[in-house]
């Protein structure tokens, strides 16, 4: 049923009714209740569904014929009544000087999504009251032995300069990837987006449509099994800032959510949502039993320019959206994260900075800067360190913890605000 913020129910009754072998049904999205519902319309007993749900997200089976705890014939009945799996095909992949990694996801009706792997993660979740806050925190602490630690750290240093070609990645990286420690997947929860944001060139797409479920999960399946993760083994980070406004697809999202916890084993302490601001979603979000950390996109600290840069704030005001803010139930140790991108001469004046003081004063949080990942078709420019630091230190004097997001991949587009389905790298200005 169409919702009026543009979200959309996931067609259950269509996926779990359908018997019918013209009809494609998609297992992935489906949860133990549905996979019972469907096996036992094939007069099956309950605990092949149980199975059917270890091989979809726990195994990461990419088709029915690798099912082989079902027996054969069981395998051929799912096939014949219409009963698929739906990978996206990799259609490409581009590995940045620093390791991050863009895929280009193709699902069967020709649209496509981007998905980063980052080594190491970007530092976003700092100071995020979470574990893998705990673990930024300590990689940001200068100690003589943190180059010893981090195999990933030192590869990419030593081949910053240059992205690796597909396939000939260096000896550093395969050795990283055999000690890894801790990655982060960013993912999309829509092609495209309609937000609009003047500086993110994922605003340029447009919606094209939203994900279902099985699709935003099908996207981190894929890339564990491209980058060979072991969930149980390595410290897994999601981060839903890709393409797309996660609480204008809520619904997806959140059976998504749900389905990566109990499916594939990640935990929920392991995630963050980022949304530019869709007021009525917080206070849901804030009700659901399992939900992800919340970020949210700040990017102006006042009416004006922030509906300048942030058109949806004409939509929900930057008042209604604190004070949805100020009621959200936060849990034990738990911070809200605030994201600002710093747009140079536009957003990242002192004065500025003291108005984010204000407003986020009195309020468990924490905020994240990210100096502007440039792009064509971008008309703002990306603000010199010594401000970006002297921003920094207007919050942190204030009592604030305001930490600077690492760009990753920005030579691949593979960055935050740079996910549209760029197939030529361009070089950017240094
Ligand atoms: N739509 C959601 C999540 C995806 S965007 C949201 O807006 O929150 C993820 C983050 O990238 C947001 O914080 C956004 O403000 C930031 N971003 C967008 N364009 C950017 C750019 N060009 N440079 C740096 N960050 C950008
Ligand atoms: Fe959409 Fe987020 Fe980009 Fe804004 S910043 S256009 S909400 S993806």
């Amino acid at each position: 049923m169409p919702r009026s913020d543009g979200g959309e129910r996931y067609p259950l009754t269509q996926h779990i009714g359908c018997m019918n072998p013209t009809q494609q049904c998609e297992l992935l999205g489906l949860c133990l209740q549905e996979l019972t519902e469907a096996l036992g319309r094939l007069g099956e007993a309950p605990y092949r569904a149980r199975q059917v749900l270890d091989g979809l997200y726990r195994q990461r089976w990419s088709s029915l014929e690798r099912f082989t705890t079902l027996s054969a014939a069981l395998r051929r009945r799912l096939s014949e009544a219409g009963f698929t799996i739906g990978w996206p095909r990799v259609e490409q992949k581009f590995i940045s000087g620093d390791g991050t990694v863009r895929y280009l996801l193709g699902f069967a009706d020709g649209q496509s999504v981007e998905t980063v792997w980052m080594p190491e993660g970007d530092g976003g979740e700092a100071g995020d009251g979470s574990p893998s806050g705990d673990e930024e925190l300590e990689e940001l602490r200068p100690t003589p032995h943190r180059a010893e630690r981090s195999e990933a750290g030192k590869a990419a240093e030593r081949s910053r300069k240059h992205p690796i070609p597909e396939g000939q990645a260096s000896a550093d990286f395969q050795q990283s990837r055999r000690n890894r420690q801790r990655a982060t997947i960013c993912v999309s929860t829509q092609v495209g987006c309609a937000v609009d944001c003047a500086f993110c060139m994922t605003a340029l797409l447009g919606l094209r449509r939203n994900l279902t479920a099985g699709e935003i999960i099908a996207q981190i399946l894929a890339v564990l099994h491209d980058q060979q993760v072991e969930v149980e083994r390595d410290r897994l980070n999601l981060v839903f800032m890709g393409q797309g406004e996660p609480f204008l697809n809520y619904d997806n999202f959140m059976r998504a959510v749900r389905l990566l916890v109990e499916g594939v084993g990640i935990p929920e302490s392991r995630m963050t949502v980022s949304t530019s601001g869709i007021v009525p979603r917080i206070a849901d979000f804030g009700a659901e039993p399992v939900r992800p950390k919340l970020a949210v996109s700040l990017n102006a600290p006042n009416e004006p320019l922030r509906t300048r840069i942030m058109p949806i704030t004409k939509k929900w005001t930057l008042a209604k959206l604190m004070a949805a803010l100020r009621d959200f139930p936060l849990r034990n140790r738990e911070r809200l994260t605030f994201e600002y991108v710093l747009l140079g001469g536009i957003n990242d004046d002192l004065q500025h900075a003291r108005e984010v003081v204000d407003l986020v004063r009195g309020l468990k949080a924490k905020v994240n800067l990210i100096a502007l990942n440039p792009g064509p078709e971008i008309p703002f420019a990306t603000p010199a360190e010594d401000r970006v630091l002297a921003f920094q230190s207007v919050l942190t004097r204030a009592g604030i913890p305001a930490f600077i997001r690492r760009p990753r991949g920005r030579d691949i587009y593979a960055a935050c605000g740079q996910l549209k389905h760029t197939r030529e790298l361009v070089q950017l200005a240094p």
